[in-house]
């Protein structure tokens, strides 16, 4: 539970704060009992190098569903060296796993909306649900821009669907300002965002999209957007592919 009045004064405060004074705050204000999901996005590894650079020991887990991109395996591996980041990997139950596939074949997430979201389900909100457990906040990569988030989005905000504090220290940053810190300071960050992925998730269902195409055309494609509502998406990734947009990135 949470006291809507504390909820606003927090709200008040980190308004005011940088990313990298709000997650000292966070830290200093739940210490163990909160932690960073990180899905690997641009916005995640920005927050990885802020917690990192500063020593905070803010737990950081990625969920493996099984089925990334063989980029973003090796993105993990460079960026546990280059930010002596301890990334703690939850994987699906493999029962789970075991009988969804034996039931419905490797790739159930085409045949229909209920099977994809059988899958989520098990690569991912399972897993996450046990990453969460007896946390009492978790930080998001979440901006005001994403189309999961919008443009109400607070630095710190109570969710009721996990029961915990949700915190969101890029907030209010703008899709340039992003990829400026990112040049700027070279945060290792996906090559797949120059190739053109919005989204980078699961392998098979993330493609690159086109100039002019909604974000949202790069996941699931084959079904409705009605559909996609990505309830399941960690930070709900992240900027936009740009050939335009140079980021620099360190190659380890
Ligand atoms: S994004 Fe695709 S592969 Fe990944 S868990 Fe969801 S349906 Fe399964």
């Amino acid at each position: 539970m949470y006291r809507s009045a504390e909820l606003a004064r927090w709200q008040s405060l980190l308004r005011s704060f940088s990313p990298a004074t709000i997650l000292r705050w966070a830290n200093r204000q739940f210490g163990r009992s909160l932690t960073f999901g990180s899905a690997l996005t641009m916005e995640d590894q920005v927050l990885t190098s802020f917690i990192s650079e500063q020593s905070l020991p803010i737990s950081i887990f990625v969920l493996d569903t099984g089925r990334l991109h063989e980029a973003s395996y090796t993105l993990l591996e460079n960026t546990i060296q280059r930010y002596k980041a301890p990334i703690q990997l939850y994987f699906p139950d493999w029962e789970d796993i075991e009988s969804m596939i034996g039931e419905n074949g490797p790739n159930l997430f085409k045949q229909s909306v209920d099977l994809r979201k059988k899958c989520c389900f098990a690569r991912k909100e399972k897993p996450l649900r046990r990453a969460l457990d007896k946390k009492k906040a978790w930080i998001t990569g979440l901006r005001r821009e994403h189309w999961t988030a919008g443009p109400t989005l607070e630095p710190i905000e109570w969710d009721e669907a996990r029961q915990l504090y949700k915190i969101n220290p890029l907030w209010n940053w703008s899709r340039e300002q992003l990829t400026n810190h990112v040049e700027r300071n070279q945060v290792l960050v996906n090559p797949l965002h120059e190739q053109g992925f919005y989204n980078i998730g699961c392998e098979p269902c993330t493609r690159p999209i086109g100039p002019g195409e909604d974000p949202r055309d790069g996941q699931w494609w084959w079904e409705s957007s009605k559909s996609k509502e990505s309830e399941l998406q960690l930070s709900a990734s992240s900027t936009g592919p740009s050939k335009r947009e140079k980021i620099a990135r360190i190659q380890v």
